[in-house]
């Protein structure tokens, strides 16, 4: 159970971390619906520090690459930057964002603020499933005793 789980995780921080580069939030959004003459195009999505993470249910779902926010059910009409302000809890990329003047150096800073924001938001995932293991393991330890003890 545990063995799977962590290669998912691993996979979506691996992904998480890859998505720092504008580049490829920008090729995630090859099949994105709204490609032009509106505001939430490819660019001003990236932008955003947004990827394009389509499923089955939701073809328009994108995820923050930083705080993990999930977004769907776009209108052309949706400033992508302010969706993203909306609903987020304290995302690190907002506040860069909200500091555009400052030097290389700041930068630099914030990006390395940044990548420790999302390595904690995994770790903090991680935390929570072996919670969930371990209390499922306990669970079924009990039922054994309880088990044993009726024999
Ligand atoms: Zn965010």
């Amino acid at each position: 159970m545990l063995d799977g789980l962590q290669e998912g995780l691993q996979e979506g921080l691996k992904r998480d971390l890859a998505m720092k580069h504008m580049i490829n939030r920008l090729e995630s959004f090859k099949e994105w619906p709204f490609q032009s003459d509106c505001n939430c195009t490819p660019l001003s999505m990236a932008e955003a520090g947004l990827y394009h993470c389509p499923t089955d249910t939701s073809p328009d779902l994108v995820r923050c690459f930083v705080c993990g926010l999930e977004l769907d059910w776009w209108d052309p009409a949706d400033i992508p930057w302010e969706e993203h302000a909306k609903f987020t809890e304290g995302c690190p990329w907002i506040a860069k964002k909200l500091s555009e003047k400052m030097g290389t150096k700041k930068m630099l800073m914030a990006m390395m603020e940044i990548c420790t924001f999302i390595l904690k938001r995994w770790a903090n995932v991680l935390l929570d499933k072996q919670q969930e293991y371990r209390q499922f393991v306990r669970e079924k330890i009990e039922r054994e005793v309880l088990k044993m003890k009726k024999k």
